[in-house]
């Protein structure tokens, strides 16, 4: 935590959990002049949840999304990592989705490196395979639940900005352009975000890969059941299972580098993912053909006075290990309660709380770009020394665990964790794993959305007062070490050693 904390917290002592957000049927009232808190920009998953979070926090949120109110069933992401569900089970939402969902425990790489997620020290020790709008849809529910005012069809289009409010111009469903004034803005408006060029950010970066093809499709031969992918110098292909019969297939051939508006067939997913995987394991029925392309990109701030960005608006790059929905949820996870505490007026250093957004979440949007980066780089390896290098990676990466478990901690999310001041105890910053507490779980309690102090039973630890209300938790062993958490699961204090499991 980087905000200083509050002089005027409160503690709320709790016996028994409770395991549903505190739900506001209807919108908090913005303060006098404004017509909303805050205004979210974009109704994807990186909006749909920080507006969930902050209504459920009881801020005024308004929800714009340009597109009318209708959920299709084409999925662009399909992989939800443990971080991300942990981040979904401290909202009571993740037993849900993972009922839904196929958990893939083995990741397999350019045929020599395994990755084996089941060692992942999470409660969800897993990659879930499940569409986005299964995600899309819990978090509209919520969302809804907790009072955010949606507004379908309706699109910004432009952003004055001022030292205390900022106004939005946006156009109706019915064509009627009007003015909104919020508080703050959060673009979650993706790649083209109309949020970032009104504030005038840049988002500088690179064209990565071209004409990748995306298939969903059946299969007469079943794959084993593990994530592949493979690169064979001049094509790759990857396939993984959605669980309910369908398969995602992705692929790339250096020898059919066309538009993105070239029409693809299936005859051409199948050309590929015979030459990369060996077999086309029968595809047929396609519901889903389209071809992309992948950029490397990312705004150099996040922030601008009031207005922020969060999600694909803010970065993105290659789907390659599946990092993008992913990512912005963490981005939303982060800004939505240091937002909270600010306008409902319980942050003594506003505006450093805010800032730490940024200071925390660029670093690991730069550092999903080089991973996610690096990944499709050796998918595309092409000279046969490129290709060495490559199973010289994956053959290290598979037998040196310390290697591979820093890996799997990237890519599930598990591994993030934030600075820390020089000096400050080696915990603070870290992730807080689902403590078992007398209480409940550690992420149950967390679904109160308030900062969690824990510490021996009995004991009255010296904590620097929170810019929120602490909920109080108990070890349930001798343990002495102090933690106290924050909302989004790092812990932001502690005091004593140890190392909580
Ligand atoms: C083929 C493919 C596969 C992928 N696979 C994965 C994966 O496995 N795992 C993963 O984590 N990620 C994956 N991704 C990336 C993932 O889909 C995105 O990162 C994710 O959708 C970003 O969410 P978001 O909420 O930030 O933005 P978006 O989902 O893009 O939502 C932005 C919303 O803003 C709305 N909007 C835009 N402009 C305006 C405006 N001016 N006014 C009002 N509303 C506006 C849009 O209509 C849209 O609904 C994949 C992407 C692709 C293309």
């Amino acid at each position: 935590m980087t905000g200083r904390p509050s002089t005027g917290s409160t503690s709320v002592h709790r016996t028994t959990p409770q395991t549903t957000p505190a739900a506001e049927p209807a919108p908090a009232q913005p303060g006098a002049g404004f017509d909303t808190d805050v205004l979210v920009v974009g109704a994807g998953p990186t909006g749909m949840l920080l507006a969930g979070d902050l209504a459920a926090a009881g801020v005024g949120v308004t929800l714009l999304e340009r597109r009318p109110h209708e959920r299709s069933n084409i999925t662009r992401a399909f992989g939800v990592h443990a971080r991300t569900l942990e981040l979904l089970d401290a909202r009571g939402l993740a037993d849900e989705l993972v009922r839904h969902g196929t958990p893939i425990t083995g990741l397999r790489l350019f045929r020599r490196l395994s990755l084996d997620l089941s060692r992942l020290p999470s409660r969800f020790p897993f990659l879930l395979i499940t569409p986005q709008y299964e995600v899309e849809k819990l978090l509209e529910r919520r969302a809804l639940a907790a009072g955010v005012d949606f507004r379908y069809g309706t699109e910004l289009t432009g952003l004055e900005l001022s030292g205390s409010s900022v106004i939005a111009r946006v156009t109706d469903p019915t064509g009627t352009r009007t003015t909104l004034r919020a508080r703050y803005v959060v673009g979650t408006d993706g790649v083209r975000s109309a949020v970032r060029e009104a504030i005038g950010l840049p988002f500088p970066g690179v064209s990565v890969i071209r004409s990748i093809v995306l298939a969903d499709v059946k299969l007469t031969e079943e794959p084993p059941g593990l994530l592949r992918v493979n690169g064979v110098g001049d094509a790759f292909a990857f396939i993984a299972p959605f669980g309910d019969g369908w398969y995602r297939v992705m692929g790339w051939n250096r020898g059919r580098q066309v538009a993105d508006d070239e029409p693809v067939g299936l005859d051409e997913v199948r050309d590929i993912a015979r030459r990369a995987l060996g077999t086309d394991f029968g595809m047929h029925d396609a519901r889903w053909i389209s071809r992309f392309h992948s950029d490397e990109r990312q705004a150099p701030s996040y922030r601008k006075g009031r207005v922020f960005l969060a999600g694909d608006a803010a970065h993105v790059h290659s789907p390659a290990g599946g990092q993008g929905m992913n990512t912005g949820l963490q981005d939303a996870a982060n800004l939505s309660w240091k937002l909270a505490s600010v306008v409902l007026g319980r942050a003594p250093d506003p505006e450093t709380l805010l800032d730490s957004y940024e200071s925390e979440r660029h670093p690991v949007g730069a550092a999903v770009l080089r991973s996610s980066g690096a990944i499709v780089r050796l998918a595309m390896a092409r000279t046969p020394f490129q290709r060495a290098a490559r199973s010289l990676a994956a053959a290290f990466l598979s037998a040196v665990r310390p290697a591979s478990a820093k890996a799997m901690g990237m890519i599930s999310g598990i591994g993030i964790s934030y600075g820390a001041p020089r000096g400050a105890h080696r915990l603070i910053g870290r992730r807080a794993p689902d403590l078992r507490l007398a209480e409940g779980r550690l992420y149950e309690l967390l679904r109160e959305g308030e900062f969690v102090l824990v510490s021996a039973p009995g004991s009255e630890p010296d904590v620097p007062p929170a810019p929120g209300r602490v909920i109080r938790a108990h070890w349930t062993t001798d343990r002495r070490t102090a933690l106290l958490v924050r909302p989004d699961g790092y812990i932001a204090w502690a005091s004593g050693a140890g190392t909580p499991r």
